[in-house]
């Protein structure tokens, strides 16, 4: 099996069979093997430095009514928000006097937000940080303002596809959500030029192995520059309450598969995966992770944004708690990066 992992590490891909054997197996020898070589490839392009985000949650309020999601339109036992102009300049200000170099402002799907809003904010963190980049993960758009936010001065975008089966994107998403046109917005982001990230959660409920070997080659065809993977975590007022969480081990896997087919890729160690258990967070990076996203938004609004049960915002997965995760990395052999860390040959930069 181990060689497998070799003919990925030099071939950039495997067969759909060979992706399975991968993905199954369960040798616990192969799946160090694994990670070791994808720990390598990282090391080679990044060395030990590790790029942070700082994570603005700008809205719990959204539209939409995916079954795993805690902020899904129809919770009504949570307690809506939305920050001003002024609170996320004030994070921006907060995460850049900490050494933020990169924000990521994300949130529901607003129901009644106007786009010159969001354009306002994102013009203005741009005049305000101009040597910052600024992620966007607001979910699905028209094409013209994906593009207004991009003139505005974004320069990455955060949609994970979710799943790339259709049966499977049904059992997650109610009938007025499409995978068609999810994917569509990819495409378009990519078009506009963009530094694109999706991904999937691990283990969301009805995935098998089939719908996991498609998302594989989905990323390996869309080849997007950043991945994100965090097991599926039930929330308590979702449908999928009674779910099981996803695997940490599988997660793990897949950071290393795909570190191994797109070496260049920018994949954090999630949220979520340090919300399984804390050196969940360490455990991505030494599977080939290079990207950590502590919690920058106002303290007092970090658990309304609750996706799913017990979500990790304090500690090391918060702003504020950089030197802890300074800390945790130092003691793995790793250090934080002080750049911005756009994708290689970064798109268009500001
Ligand atoms: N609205 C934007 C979108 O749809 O891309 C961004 C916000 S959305 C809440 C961000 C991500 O949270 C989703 O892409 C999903 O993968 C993740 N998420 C939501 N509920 C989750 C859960 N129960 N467990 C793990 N991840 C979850």
């Amino acid at each position: 099996m181990k060689n497998l992992v070799d003919r990925l590490r030099c071939r950039r891909t495997l067969t759909v069979e060979e992706y399975k054997q991968l993905l199954l197996c369960r040798d616990a020898e192969v799946t160090d093997y694994l990670h070791r070589q994808a720990r390598e490839e990282t090391f080679a392009r990044f060395g030990n430095k590790i790029f942070i985000r700082g994570l603005i949650e700008i809205t719990n309020r959204c539209r939409n009514n995916c079954y795993y999601c805690g902020i899904r339109k129809s919770n009504s036992r949570i307690t809506r928000y939305e920050l001003t102009q002024e609170e996320i300049l004030e994070c921006c200000r907060e995460g850049y006097r900490l050494g933020f170099r990169t924000f990521v402002l994300q949130g529901g799907e607003m129901p009644d937000i106007k786009d010159e809003w969001m354009e306002n904010i994102v013009a203005c963190i741009r005049r305000s940080f101009p040597e910052c980049a600024i992620t966007l993960s607001l979910g699905e758009k028209s094409y013209g303002t994906y593009e207004r936010f991009f003139r505005a001065g974004a320069n990455r975008y955060l949609l994970r596809h979710e799943t790339c089966n259709t049966q499977h994107y049904r059992k997650l998403h109610p009938a007025d959500m499409s995978l068609a046109y999810r994917l569509q917005c990819l495409d378009w982001l990519k078009e506009i030029g963009y530094q694109v990230g999706t991904g999937i959660m691990v283990g969301s409920p009805y995935q098998n192995i089939h719908h996991l070997v498609e998302d594989i080659l989905f990323i390996e065809r869309f080849r997007p520059e950043m991945i994100g993977l965090g097991p599926f975590i039930p929330h308590h007022d979702t449908s999928f309450a009674a779910f099981a969480p996803g695997n940490a081990g599988l997660c793990l896997k897949l950071i290393s598969i795909f570190r191994l087919m797109l070496p260049a890729a920018l994949i954090p160690a999630t949220t979520a995966l340090a919300t399984l258990a804390p050196d969940e967070r360490e455990q991505g990076i030494l599977a080939g992770a290079n990207v950590v996203m502590p919690n920058l938004s106002p303290q007092k609004r970090r658990a309304d944004y609750s996706l799913y049960d017990n979500k990790a915002f304090a500690g090391a997965e918060a702003a504020e708690g950089l030197r802890e995760l300074k800390e945790r990395l130092e003691r793995i052999g790793y250090e934080v990066s002080g750049e911005r860390g756009d994708y290689e040959n970064g798109k268009r930069k500001v």
